[in-house]
């Protein structure tokens, strides 16, 4: 600390804490800035994650969606084949496709041919009639056709049918069919080498399932599926039957048991079908725990981090400070050397109106040598080290206090002090020495005139003084206060 500073300490105490206010204010911006890049770190990490989840999910959907496609169209392919070559359903039960029928007869898939009556045959020589149904009616129009689903028609199983009309000579003579139960549409979807990520599932624009996987059957619409979730918003599977009502494409997140789970449905080119595809986060949250798990580690490193540096850094300024200190002060009596109180006039005569110190006091030990040859060099230092004491005592903090060579000690006081302030002090030291009744003092005062900008005058003129009192009879003060 400069001994000009001194004063500020005590008069403007309010700027120190401000400085380490100051400190602390920086230490928090830099531990508010670490927080905040680590978020934005972790955020942007996660963000990445989800969207790597997201956009594998739907590459997923599109495979699933054009693999249900591909299947269904590359069925009206075959069954046009087959409608091509194949006798008109006349009844007789000795038509050439009945090998074809029982073959293609299997729990999940028939091939079935009908009559344009509405019957239709199938497996060992077996018949129905779908002549009311709408796809049937499509058909005998002329026209290829996927049907909605047909509730328990296949079996007691939910089913689905593609086909496409027999054609003679330009006249409709029958339907060439392939039916599906919903399960098996599921597993065409669902197949290892299609879904390797997560679940597919396609359904009407009601919801009502066109394929699915094991485990949905318990499930009336994939809605109903749905409102068993949970999700952080309200109202979510409301949003998400209205953006399909539009023909559109999403997501929709929720969890299910504590894990999170991606949605992302898409309409396919049949009918008003929509295919979705599903996927529990759990990899995605796992690296998301741990990156989590890494972040806190990160923060808290770099907080212990900052932390040690910052008092580090004040421990370093703390010995700093102390080694000035040192080198400032006389190691026997504790007050400032001469040379740095003399830095310290210098630098506030200097300033412009003459600075905070423009009184100098000279203070010599009387017959200070009879002491060190009477009692000893020892007892010489112990006056000198009571001297610093007693100047410390009657002077303010404010004020500098140095010795200026042997048993001469030099005071600048502080501040704009008129004689009688000078007086006092000047009295209250020489007291204190009559009070110890050993030593007594003699003290030179001079104050610097208005506008002297020369501080040697005022030591000057306080020597002059100091040496008038000793003529005068030592064990007193004179004042030099012509201003
Ligand atoms: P006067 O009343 O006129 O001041 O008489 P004096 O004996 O005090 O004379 P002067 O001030 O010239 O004497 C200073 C003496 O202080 C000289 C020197 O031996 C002694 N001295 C200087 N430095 C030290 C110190 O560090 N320790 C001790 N014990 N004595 C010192
Ligand atoms: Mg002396």
């Amino acid at each position: 600390m400069e001994l000009s500073d001194r004063h500020y300490e005590r008069k403007k105490k309010y700027k120190y804490p401000a400085k380490s206010r100051r400190i602390w204010i920086i230490i928090s911006i830099l531990l508010i800035s670490c927080c905040a890049l680590d978020m934005f770190y972790y955020k942007k990490i996660q963000d990445g994650l989800l969207e790597q989840t997201y956009s594998d999910l739907e590459k997923e959907s599109n495979v699933a969606r054009s693999n249900l496609e591909s299947r269904l169209q590359a069925k009206q392919e075959w069954l046009e084949m087959i409608a091509a070559f194949c006798d008109v359903p006349d009844g007789s039960g000795n038509e050439n496709w009945w090998n074809k029928t029982k073959q293609f007869c299997t729990e999940d898939y028939r091939l079935e041919i009908g009559d344009t009556e509405g019957n239709l045959y199938y497996g060992d020589h077996q018949s129905g009639y779908v002549g009311d149904k709408p796809y049937y009616q499509e058909l005998i129009a002329g026209k290829r056709s996927i049907s909605g689903i047909q509730s328990m028609g296949y079996e007691g199983q939910d089913s689905i049918v593609v086909g496409v009309p027999i054609l003679r000579d330009g006249k409709v003579q029958g339907a060439v069919c392939a039916e599906y139960t919903v399960n098996s549409l599921g597993k065409l979807i669902n197949s290892s080498e299609m879904s390797q990520y997560g679940a597919n599932l396609a359904f009407t624009a009601e919801g009502i399932m066109v394929a699915s996987y094991p485990g949905m059957e318990k499930f009336g619409t994939v809605y109903e599926m749905l409102e068993t979730m949970e999700y952080k918003k309200q109202g979510e599977v409301g949003r998400l039957k209205k953006s399909i009502a539009s023909g559109e494409s999403g997501y929709l997140v929720y969890h299910n048991g504590g894990r999170m789970r991606l949605f992302y449905y898409q309409p396919v080119g049949i009918r008003d079908w929509y295919i979705a595809s599903l996927v529990v986060t759990d990899s995605y949250e796992k690296i998301f725990n741990e990156l989590r798990s890494m972040s806190i580690i990160i923060l808290l490193a770099t907080t212990v981090l900052i932390m040690a540096a910052a008092v580090l850094t004040a421990y370093a300024l703390k010995v700093r400070r102390k080694e000035i200190e040192t080198v400032k002060k006389d190691a026997l009596t504790g007050v400032f050397t001469r040379e740095a109180a003399l830095q310290v006039i210098q630098r506030e005569f200097a300033k412009k109106g003459g600075g905070s110190y423009r009184v100098c006091m000279f203070l010599d030990i009387d017959h200070f040598k009879e002491i060190n040859d009477t009692y000893g060099h020892d007892a010489g230092d112990r006056v000198l080290i009571e001297t610093g004491a007693i100047l410390k005592k009657c002077l303010r903090n404010t004020d500098i206090v140095s010795r200026y060579g042997g048993d001469e000690f030099c005071i600048w006081v502080y501040g704009d002090v008129d004689s009688t302030v000078l007086v006092n002090i000047a009295n209250r030291i020489l007291g204190e020495y009559r009070q110890a009744g050993s030593v007594s003092v003699s003290i030179g005062i001079a104050a610097a005139k208005q506008g002297d900008t020369d501080y040697q005058t005022v030591i000057k003129r306080a020597d002059q003084a100091l040496y008038k009192a000793k003529r005068q009879g030592r064990n007193q003060f004179v004042l030099d206060y012509s201003k």
